[in-house]
């Protein structure tokens, strides 16, 4: 790799600095990209570079860069509370009013949250108040997890566990005891010759094997993503989350759906499970929860398990910034500004269409053999060659190279494997998707 300058920036940041999910090694011969600012759905680049951020940050700068309104509402905040915690009999208005605002919000019976610092928090928390629940209900056996194979559940030990990353399970021993593991429903990769409506009941009723495996009564709970994010922006075919609920109902397996990403307009929907007309015993959100301004988790806990917890006596579990003041200021800030400008119909009835009509005439170039996507998520898959839409040997590297061929167009896409992937902010203007558009499609020339 060819060695470039290093700014002071770089070189400090070289000499100090340990980032996640980093090769270190790399990082140290070319120096940290250093982004400075942003505005609506740009950053800018330590050489003034304008970039427009596709992925908005991790998947969570919904309402884009430079939002007085969160700005004012954590400002607010720090000077009246900056710090109180939810233990031992106390709460703060701001969690109290965020969940009471979010149960409105929230599909089904769900009228109870639980507030972590961050997603993979939140998946801690499920697997800890998954197997509390049953041991109250006298069924402490019931506390096998089964989640799905190349899922992202976050990086700590359970959320790590949860997910389904190889890489990640290699690095510390994962997963952890009593977490299990089906395939996923990903039908462009391995849908092999069957139609999408076989394939996803085929692969929803690898649930069903497992639980059978595993004993029935050993079973607490099913986690899986609406659409598998970090995993590929994998949609299921439209028969695989009726056949997952059923399952879970006809076996009474808790149903988790993690809504990180899904979550708070991404799919058009505030979340992806009334789309798919789900209702989870238990839902995890983050990010766009503040727009990532600020680190915030929720779980979201249905009736039964609420009522289970409540009559349970303590549970032992929860962390110093569970529910912080400033980030509940901030998402309530957040949530306003959603419904103030109607940013969940708009994904919905306008911007989600304009982008998914837009993305889908990238499939006619020769790199791509499928484009698929909803509301503001949307992937494509690179082949090799598209009359077979075989895919290329590993080591070529196909989605890193159109990623950073992106980022000199001066546009964020990331690239999982050879699938790129976009989730750009909900205040996307129709300019900029065509801008989006036309700097993906210069990336994929220069890739081919
Ligand atoms: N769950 C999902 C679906 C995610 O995509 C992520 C992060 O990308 C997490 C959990 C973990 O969230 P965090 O990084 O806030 O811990």
């Amino acid at each position: 790799m060819a060695k470039l300058p290093k700014s002071p920036l770089q070189q400090l940041d070289a000499a100090h600095h340990l980032h996640p999910f980093t090769d270190s090694q790399a990082l140290h011969h070319k120096g940290a990209r250093v982004i400075e600012r942003g505005e609506g759905v740009y950053l800018w680049d330590a050489d003034g570079n304008r970039i427009l951020d596709a992925m908005a940050g991790l998947w969570c700068v919904n309402l884009g860069y430079g939002r007085e309104e969160l700005v004012q509402a954590a400002e607010q905040q720090l000077r009246r509370l900056p710090y109180y915690n939810l233990f031992f009999q106390t709460t703060h208005p701001r969690a109290t009013e965020l969940a009471a605002s979010l149960a409105t919000l929230l599909p089904g019976d769900m009228e109870h949250l639980f507030f972590t610092g961050s997603g993979s928090e939140c998946n801690d928390t499920v697997v800890r108040m998954v197997r509390h629940y049953w041991a109250e209900q006298g069924q402490p056996e019931r506390n096998t997890i089964i989640s799905r194979h190349n899922a992202y559940h976050g990086s700590t030990l359970a959320g790590a566990s949860l997910g389904g990353m190889k890489p990640m399970h290699a690095q510390g021993g994962l997963p952890l005891p009593g977490i299990v593991h089906i395939d996923q429903p990903y039908y462009f990769g391995e849908g092999g010759g069957q139609s999408p409506h076989q394939f996803g009941l085929q692969r929803a009723r690898q649930l069903e094997q497992k639980i059978l495996e595993s004993g029935p009564d050993k079973v607490a709970a099913f986690i899986g993503e609406p659409i598998q994010g970090a995993g590929g922006v994998i949609i299921p075919p439209d028969s695989y989350w009726p056949e997952i609920q059923r399952i879970c109902r006809q076996y009474d397996i808790l149903l988790v759906m993690d809504e990180v990403i899904c979550g708070f307009g991404r799919t058009g929907h505030w979340f992806a499970s009334e789309y798919y007309g789900l209702q989870p015993d238990l839902l995890c959100m983050a990010k766009g929860i503040t727009s990532g301004y600020i680190p915030l988790g929720a779980v979201a806990v249905g009736a039964r398990v609420a009522q289970g917890l409540i009559s349970g006596g303590e549970f032992f579990h929860g962390f110093t910034y569970s529910g912080h003041p400033v980030a509940c200021a901030v998402a309530l800030a957040n949530i306003a500004v959603m419904q103030k400008e109607r940013l969940v119909e708009r994904v919905h009835d306008d911007i989600g269409p304009y982008l998914q009509q837009e993305w889908a005439s990238l499939g006619s170039h020769p790199l791509v053999g499928e484009t698929r996507g909803l509301g503001l998520l949307a992937a494509l898959e690179l082949v090799a060659d598209k009359s077979d839409n075989r895919r290329f040997d590993e080591d070529v590297g196909a989605g890193v190279i159109c990623r950073e061929h992106c980022f000199e167009l001066g546009l964020v896409m990331r690239a999982v494997g050879d699938t790129m992937i976009i989730s750009p902010p909900l205040v996307i203007g129709r300019l900029e998707v065509d801008e989006l558009i036309t700097k993906a499609r210069q990336a994929l020339d220069l890739t081919y």
